[in-house]
């Protein structure tokens, strides 16, 4: 009977993936040991462990390995590695993407890391622990041994299976899923999986993303003795002036709900601040802060923009500070996924038979590679199971979940 077999062929990759334990615990910490943060934020690129991916992959006998470089000044091999590997399927004309990205943000406040250094991984109570080992090498580790186990099985994959790992997904992707998407690696009928976000049983599909926005503020004052503020214009006081009230009013003009995205509602979070004077006894003439915004897709982003430039007006009148607004970042939300397109669908199956449970799908805060492929047209649904520890110090991931989404990847390259 066809359901038997199925059952039997599905029980056999499980048994495999399981086995294979050892080895997915040991790349997943190699992978981690090697710092891959981007140039902005003061690292030297994905360079060495895209060699180190290359180096594991030669082992692991897929049927074609590729790299896309794209040459960047800012890093000192010159270049941000893009990796694709081929296993291929019964039918070579379509094919199954899992994307995955090799850069990490950076490790943070070091003290806060009490579990292990950020970047010397620690196996601990069922759980890796590192800078990346949630975001995202639980999820390339996964779809590697996806490939694996079906090779060592003997089973094609119906299609065949792509694994991209790309690199700069932190910082906007230009050196990494848009090259590839530009150099037209992707068709437009291919199913693409990005296994980067989902919730904690694996049960939530995201198909819809939020609007995303960065920007920076600048302050000019001018800068004085400590002594004698009255000499200068404190570029500080108004720079935090200027943040509280873009948080208070950016919160209550954009302020529906939206049931759909996990985060029902817009965010708008001062986060980053640069550096102003070294010392205490002197009044900042310059002052930067940073805001990362994710807005329901229901606001037009001019909006915002003009919402936040009618505040900085306001206080350059008020205060005779010179305040100027620079964009960042800005990805309009695109086209929400049909939750019946095909990877969808696909995955929802997948799932079923992996875990028994019938997924739903929604939106987040968005930002991911899949943003990407929705622009371009192509459908591309965003899932993994995660307990959300992404950015965060004592960044882990659990041993289990690596182990049950390798078995989900296995199960969709077979359907
Ligand atoms: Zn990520």
């Amino acid at each position: 009977m066809l359901v038997r077999g199925v059952t039997v062929q599905n029980e056999n990759v499980f048994r495999e993936i399981e086995r294979l334990k050892p080895e997915m615990i040991s790349v997943l910490t190699e992978l981690t040991r090697v710092q891959a943060v981007a140039p902005e934020n003061g690292g030297d690129g994905e360079e060495l462990k895209a060699n180190k991916l290359l180096g594991i992959l030669s082992k692991l006998g897929f049927d074609r390995v590729e790299r896309f470089d794209v040459l960047d000044s800012r890093v000192s091999s010159g270049k941000r590695p893009n990796i694709v590997a081929y296993l291929d399927g019964e039918d070579t004309a379509r094919r199954l993407w899992v994307v995955t990205h090799l850069d990490v943000v950076p490790a943070g406040e070091e003290s806060a890391w009490t579990v292990t250094k950020p970047f010397e991984p620690l196996v601990k109570s069922n759980k890796i622990f590192g800078r990346g080992c949630e975001d995202n090498e639980q999820s390339l580790v996964a779809s590697l041994f996806a490939a694996v186990a079906l090779q060592h099985l003997g089973i094609k994959p119906k299609r065949t299976f792509g694994l991209a790992s790309v690199a700069d997904e932190e910082q906007g992707s230009n050196y990494g899923i848009q090259h590839l998407l530009g150099k037209g690696l992707f068709a437009k009928d291919d199913l693409i999986v990005v296994p980067d976000g989902g919730n904690s049983d694996g049960s939530f599909i995201e198909v819809a993303e939020k609007t995303l926005l960065w920007f920076r503020v600048r302050t000019l004052g001018k800068q004085t003795h400590g002594s004698l503020p009255g000499k200068g214009l404190n570029a500080h006081r108004i720079g935090m002036q200027v943040a509280l009230e873009l948080d208070k009013r950016l919160h209550e003009r954009f302020s529906e709900r939206d049931e759909f995205f996990d985060v029902p509602e817009s965010t708008f979070e001062p986060t980053k601040k640069d550096l102003n004077v070294e010392a205490i006894n002197i009044v900042p003439g310059d002052d930067v802060s940073y805001f990362d915004c994710r807005v329901l897709p229901r606001y037009d982003v001019g909006e915002v923009i003009g919402e936040i430039r009618s505040v900085l007006s306001e206080f350059e009148r008020e205060t005779g500070a010179n305040i100027t607004l620079e964009i960042v970042q800005k990805q309009p939300a695109p086209k929400l996924v049909d939750g019946n397109a095909e990877i969808v669908m696909l995955l929802k199956k997948a799932l079923k038979q992996a875990r028994g449970f019938d997924a739903h799908v929604g939106g987040i805060g968005g930002g991911s590679c899949a943003a990407f492929f929705r622009k371009a047209g192509i459908p591309a649904a965003l899932w993994s199971t995660v307990d959300e520890v992404a950015h965060q110090p004592n960044e882990y991931c659990k041993i289990d979940n690596v182990i049950a989404d390798a078995k989900v990847f296995a199960l969709l390259a077979m359907l």
